[in-house]
């Protein structure tokens, strides 16, 4: 696979590509721009290579243990990481419960021994469901779309990216 430097020169190099494409496909500026980043995000920190010690998953810094049970649990390479749709769709369903449960820890926390409230943890974890679902009705769908898609090419880039260079390392 190229190294992450080769992965990152493509996914800034295919900003204008994406945005154009948006614009071409729904022609509103603000959900071009969503692809876009997305798909930069996709690139950069949200791609196949977060099922190991890479780039993308240092990335994301102190909040990175995040992505420790998805490592263990995926071949590196795999279908379910690498596919373009299908990788993608499982980290944003991974993401979602992840976030939810660490978001509901740390809201639990904070209640309960900083504030000395009362409170559950079922009740920190119904909070932030909440939210997240108030997120989902109230924003547009084609947002989503738009961020959708931009994270689906971004894990394209990068799949094809490995596929072509490990076609041509074997030719050498
Ligand atoms: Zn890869």
């Amino acid at each position: 696979m190229p190294n992450a430097r080769g992965h990152d020169a493509i996914t800034y190099a295919i900003i204008p590509f994406t945005y154009l494409a948006a614009e071409m496909y729904w022609g509103d500026h603000t959900t071009s721009a969503i692809a876009t980043v997305a798909m930069l995000f996709s690139g950069l920190m949200f791609g196949p290579d977060l099922d190991l010690d890479s780039k993308p998953y240092r990335r994301w810094g102190p909040l990175k243990f995040l992505w420790k049970p998805y490592q263990v649990a995926l071949p590196h390479r795999s279908k379910l990481s690498h596919g373009p749709i299908l990788g993608t769709i499982i980290r944003i369903a991974y993401f979602l419960i992840v976030f939810s449960l660490f978001a509901a820890t740390v809201l639990y926390a904070r209640h309960r021994y900083l504030d000395g409230g009362q409170t559950t943890w079922q009740g920190e974890f119904d909070v932030v469901k909440a939210d997240l679902f108030t997120f989902w009705e109230g924003t547009d769908k084609q947002y989503f779309e738009a961020a959708f898609g931009g994270l689906c090419v971004g894990a394209l880039a990068h799949t094809t990216a490995d596929i072509i260079w490990s076609a041509i390392k074997r030719r050498r």
